[in-house]
């Protein structure tokens, strides 16, 4: 099998003994100074008369840095990684929840509880009426954008059941509240599916590889469709070829060796760069958590604290212009550890079970994980606001159409900062009049202020400032840029 980013064919693109050569090259080169320092300086954000400009890594060079242990060059890693991190996506972190509809499942799939032999667990599928419910609690939280989660089972949770939820989803107004963006998070399905999500409106569409590695993807999902690592890895081409432009990826870490997986993930990126002109919107980076039945001890590649961490940098590294997501699988300390090194999106108050917000305690029966990180989203924002980062509740961007490439573009000439900023302090100005407690208030409009000041084109200064005193007055004109 040759290595080829442009064919179709996922053991083509994926390819196994380009993966092996490049983990030998990485290994011969990790203390290779005078390359590492060329790597470094090809990552670095170059500054230009219209921002910054970063050229990415290769899934080779990425692989040198992520295998390189020298310390001085791995705390460079990470400073270059704050520094892309601030040059397109400034100080702002998206929020999100996922919603749990269905835990049905048909598949085997052995680091998930909600596999289909798992017997014990209870099986639970929300009605158009749970899921208004769920969202309206949502909605009180002051989430406006949701990652919808499903088993893939197509008697319980066909596609028309997903379409039905999402415009469940979109129809509900309460209060001030209104999801804008529902990302999915559904199993690998056909283009005309993907078409289907697309003319329903959705966000980015979302599927964790799990693993790359392809034998052990067959023995870690030995039955079911998803059994079948083809369909599964070519996912995101048909999602595309439906029309789909904004996909995230991510794999399971603890599954297989982190540095395979690493390489197949960036190799994966540069495949959809390469066919269709755009790269992922987001990446995910999961680790294997404990759950019903599920002992993460028993997955023997799990990855310390650090690994992650550095894992996390070198990715920022090769995919500048990719959104990051990390999720409440993780705790405080280390979300906060890799705020700093290029997480853009970051989830709160989530409930990992089904029907689980409507619930006053956060319900086990039906989580498809343990949550690490179990604070109110007012806690987390409050967290990331006091700690200098803006939490931003925008969807302005899919709102208007500027997604695939339009949005790339718009990262790319770092003109995210002139339209992303000021909608990231609108949004975060009707977050707290709408939602926020007393403290968060006082800290945010604080926060607001300062950022608006940095602020250096002065018309959007100006409306943005008063907007935002619009915001205070109870005068909402839905405005973004
Ligand atoms: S990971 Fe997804 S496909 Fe696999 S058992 Fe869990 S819900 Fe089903």
């Amino acid at each position: 099998m040759n290595y080829d980013p442009k064919s179709s064919k996922a053991e083509e693109f994926i390819n196994d003994e380009e993966i092996r050569e490049t983990l030998l090259y990485a290994d011969r080169n990790k203390n290779n100074v005078e390359l590492i320092d060329k790597i470094l300086d090809k990552a670095r954000p170059k500054k230009t008369s219209s921002g910054y400009v970063c050229s990415g890594l290769t899934h080779r060079e990425a692989s040198v840095l992520l295998s390189c242990e020298i310390p001085e060059k791995v705390e460079e890693i990470y400073k270059i990684a704050e520094q892309i991190k601030l040059a397109f996506y400034g100080n702002r972190i998206v929020m999100f929840a996922p919603l749990y509809l269905s835990n049905y499942c048909v598949n085997g799939c052995l680091y998930c509880p909600y596999h289909h032999s798992n017997k014990h667990i209870a099986r639970k599928k929300l009605t158009m009426e749970e899921i208004e419910a769920e969202v309206r609690a949502l909605q009180d939280m002051g989430h406006k954008r949701l990652a919808i989660e499903a088993g893939e089972d197509p008697v319980n949770n066909p596609i028309e059941y997903i379409l039905d939820s999402i415009k469940t989803i979109y129809s509900i107004k309460h209060k001030n509240g209104a999801i804008r963006r529902v990302n999915v998070n559904i199993a690998a399905t056909t283009v005309e599916n993907y078409r289907k999500l697309k003319e329903a409106g959705i966000g980015t569409y979302i599927l964790f590889q799990e693993t790359y590695h392809k034998e052990s993807y067959l023995k870690l999902h030995p039955t079911g469709p998803k059994h079948d690592y083809a369909y599964h890895t070519e996912a995101m081409d048909r999602a595309m070829e439906g029309g789909i432009d904004d996909v995230g990826l991510g794999v399971l870490f603890g599954l297989e060796l982190y540095r395979y997986e690493f390489a197949g993930l960036i190799m994966h990126a540069e495949h959809l760069e390469a066919v269709h002109g755009v790269g992922p919107h987001t990446i995910s980076v999961p680790r294997v958590k404990r759950a019903d039945g599920i002992d993460p001890t028993a997955f023997d590649n799990s990855i310390s604290d650090d690994i992650f961490a550095k894992i996390t940098a070198c990715i920022r590294l090769a995919v500048p212009y990719t959104g990051m997501i990390i999720s409440t699988r993780e705790n405080e300390a280390v979300r906060a550890r890799l705020l700093r090194l290029g997480i853009s999106q970051v989830s709160g108050g989530s409930r990992t079970s089904v029907g689980g917000y409507t619930e006053s305690e956060r319900p086990h029966d039906t989580e498809q994980f343990d949550v690490s990180d179990t604070r109110t989203l007012d806690d987390v924002v409050l967290w990331l606001m006091r700690s200098g980062h803006i939490p931003s509740f925008c969807t302005a961007c899919y709102r208007e159409g500027r997604t695939g490439d339009r949005f790339m573009s718009l990262c790319k000439t770092g003109q995210i900062v002139n339209c992303c900023h000021p909608n990231a302090l609108m949004t975060l100005a009707e977050y707290l009049v709408d939602y926020g407690s007393a403290e968060s208030k006082k800290v945010g409009f604080e926060l607001i202020s300062t950022e608006l000041e940095k602020i250096t084109n002065p018309k959007v200064k100006s409306i943005a400032a008063s907007n935002i005193e619009d915001i205070k007055n109870s005068n909402r004109r839905d405005f973004r840029f």
